[in-house]
């Protein structure tokens, strides 16, 4: 079993590894190496996926696919200026608001990756409308410290290459992390420890422990891992954002430090019109285990939201899908924060999750 020390420093290596959605082959092979040690086997699917299968004692029982996804959000070089500044489009949901004046890795197509950042207006330069105005990504660029497209393209920068936050975290006080990728570094932390555990306690069902690639991107990577594996039923691990800051009190009631969260709702309208209920039977064999580990459970249920299962569960006959994971504050921004407890917690439970899993669980939704 992993301890939180352990954990700790598996969030912080996989916080610090460059993989923007498409480009996730860093993380991959690091992900299939750590997975290795504990699963029965480890593959690499066409898509990129990292499947580490653990087999199941009972062949009647469901099997289960657990997931994080491995890429993160950030930027496309659109245009290289004349004098080598880069202009870029965001991939992923990230806000103007918040990328100005920071560090930045531009990658070249040899897997390079360069330092720069991205440019803010010099306060001295700004008119007043200027100082609370937010500028459209359309008008930033990124500086990499070049003065020409000919020294841009001789490192192997070209239109199409990706850029990304610099990696960066810090140790907060009680147990917090704060720093860029805990989307879906968590997650990803928690296979690794469900992996551990069930390697020594060999569940009844078979489990599929899965990094996916380019949620950021479409949502759709764990969709053709599913297909590879077959799975009869999934989780999702991934934050539910923290409703315990000035700025998000009374949209929900999720803490730090207050253990697993589980999403009984989303759904994301703007053209996408998906989302998932929870499985019900997912749900309160969840419940139960979490009472019978002592773990406190968080529900949250929000609009504006989608992972993976909203499309995984269109699979096959239909497969059953809960999304759940460490809280997070200020998600989707280079600083996001989440509590070592929690991280803890949602591995634990998970794990415990799927040692109840057997041969009479009913994937039917009613
Ligand atoms: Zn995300």
């Amino acid at each position: 079993m992993l301890q939180q020390e352990q954990l700790k420093s598996k969030l912080l290596d996989y916080m610090s590894t460059i993989r923007l959605s498409g480009y996730e082959s860093r993380m991959a092979y690091k992900f299939k190496g750590d997975l290795s040690a504990y699963a029965d086997q480890v593959k690499i699917d066409k898509m990129g996926n990292v499947i580490g299968t653990i087999e199941g004692t009972d062949s009647e029982a469901p099997s289960v696919m657990v997931f994080a996804h491995m890429d993160v959000i950030g930027f496309v070089i659109s245009c290289i200026e004349p004098d080598g500044f880069l202009r870029f489009d965001r991939v992923g949901g990230i806000s103007e608001k918040i990328v100005q004046g920071k560090a930045v890795v531009v990658g070249s197509e040899m897997g390079e990756y360069y330092p720069g950042i991205i440019a803010a207006k010099s306060y001295h330069g700004q008119t007043p409308e200027d100082k609370s105005k937010v500028d459209s990504f359309n008008s930033l660029f990124v500086d990499i410290g070049a003065r020409s497209v000919k020294e841009v393209n001789d490192l192997g920068i070209f239109v199409g290459c990706p850029i990304t936050f610099a990696p960066y975290y810090a140790e907060l006080l009680n147990d917090r992390i704060a720093g860029a990728y805990l989307d879906d570094a968590t997650g990803l932390t928690n296979l690794l420890q469900i992996a551990a555990v069930l390697s020594d306690d060999r569940p009844r069902c078979t489990v599929h422990l899965v990094g996916t690639v380019m949620e950021e991107f479409n949502a759709r990577g764990a969709m053709m891992a599913a297909r590879t594996v077959k799975t009869d039923m999934a989780i999702c691990l991934l934050s539910p954002g923290a409703g315990d800051t000035p700025d998000q009190k009374s949209v929900n009631n999720i803490v730090l430090g207050g253990g697993p969260g589980v999403t009984m709702f989303n759904f994301h309208g703007k053209g996408t019109l998906n989302g998932n209920i929870v499985h019900q039977g997912m749900y309160q064999l969840l419940k139960k285990t979490a009472e019978e580990q002592g773990i406190p459970l968080q529900r949250c249920a929000a609009r504006g939201a989608l992972s993976d299962t909203a499309y995984l569960q269109l699979e096959n006959e239909g497969i059953p899908c809960l999304d759940m994971g460490t809280p997070d504050r200020y998600s989707h921004s280079p600083m996001e924060i989440c509590d070592l407890k929690d991280l803890e917690m949602v591995g634990l439970l998970v794990a415990a999750f799927l040692n109840s899993v057997d041969r009479n669980f009913n994937l039917n939704r009613y």
